[in-house]
């Protein structure tokens, strides 16, 4: 396995493998590395012949007062996972090798980048996509590997590969839970052994409402409650710590008064340092 941090080698690097035809899998993460990523890596595995994954905490996705200097950097343990894996090349770029001094350009997805959590982390997804574009160009690859642990993440990216034609397959991967139901996160390091228990009102409160769907519920206004009710039952959620609970259309991520097919629910709630982000789709 190969850890490089300049992007023109890794350009060069993949173009070598492409001459030769081999297919190219990518997985772009910020690092602290958990069952979530290790699960688009092995699907990754299985489909590709070369497979890359990036390890970079991208400094413009973080606003003001934001966790990117608290933001978990383990290059050891994930190298060590990546190996196991059989990954053959992690990009662990610098950010001045991604964002050079004078650097200007940003790419945005207008609309579905200010709804939802756009709406809460200003210019978030404007870095988002921006970083993710110019990954993809430097890496190349035939298929790129999102999880839905971030829903409207994979929404966003899809709408600006589609917007911009670019030639790359963009495949969505299964939210992973822990086996009491929390959705994993590098983010969860934060949580102490009581915000622990209290952040599994999140994938509780998702359940009943998926629940009650399944026995005829349709009216959001009464799902909504539901979540509510469940989300703030506990010691240590407030009403001021939840940033939203949307249901919406699972394309477009408009929001639903009514459900006729299918949605997503999403929700997003502040526990102590840790603001924590989860969905389900029905
Ligand atoms: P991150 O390192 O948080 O930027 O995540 C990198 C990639 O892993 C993104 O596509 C995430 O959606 C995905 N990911 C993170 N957590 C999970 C999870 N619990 N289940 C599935 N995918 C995940």
């Amino acid at each position: 396995m190969e850890i490089i941090s300049n992007p023109e080698k890794v350009f060069r690097k993949i173009q070598g493998y492409k001459l030769k035809r081999k297919q190219v899998g990518f997985i772009p993460t910020m690092g602290a590395l958990h069952e979530g990523h290790l699960s688009l890596i092995r699907k990754a595995r299985k489909e590709n012949d070369i497979v890359v994954v990036s390890i970079f905490v991208n400094p413009i996705q973080f606003g003001q007062g934001e966790d990117y200097n608290a933001y978990p950097r383990v290059k050891n343990a994930d190298s060590a996972k990546c190996k196991k894996e059989k990954v053959d090349m992690i990009f662990y770029p610098k950010a001045r090798d991604i964002y050079p001094d004078g650097y200007l350009t940003y790419v945005e997805v207008e609309r579905l980048s200010n709804c939802l959590c756009g709406r809460y982390r200003e210019g978030h997804f404007k870095g988002v996509t921006t970083v993710v574009l110019k990954l993809l160009n430097i890496v190349h690859p035939d298929t790129a590997y999102f999880g839905l642990k971030d829903y409207q993440q994979f929404i966003i990216i899809r709408k600006m590969v589609r917007d911009l034609n670019l030639n790359v397959k963009i495949k969505p991967m299964p939210l992973i839970r822990e086996t009491d139901g929390l959705a994993m996160s590098s983010r969860n390091k934060y949580l102490d052994n009581d915000q622990r228990k209290e952040a599994l009102l999140l994938s509780r409160s998702l359940f009943s409402v998926k629940k009650m769907i399944q026995n005829g519920e349709k009216r959001a206004v009464k799902l909504k409650k539901e979540v509510y009710r469940i989300l703030l039952s506990g010691r240590l959620l407030k009403k001021r710590y939840i940033d939203y609970i949307s249901i919406a259309d699972p394309d477009n991520l408009d929001d639903l008064k009514i459900i006729h097919g299918h949605c997503v629910i999403l929700i997003a709630v502040w526990i102590g340092k840790a603001r924590l982000i989860d969905n389900i789709i029905i």
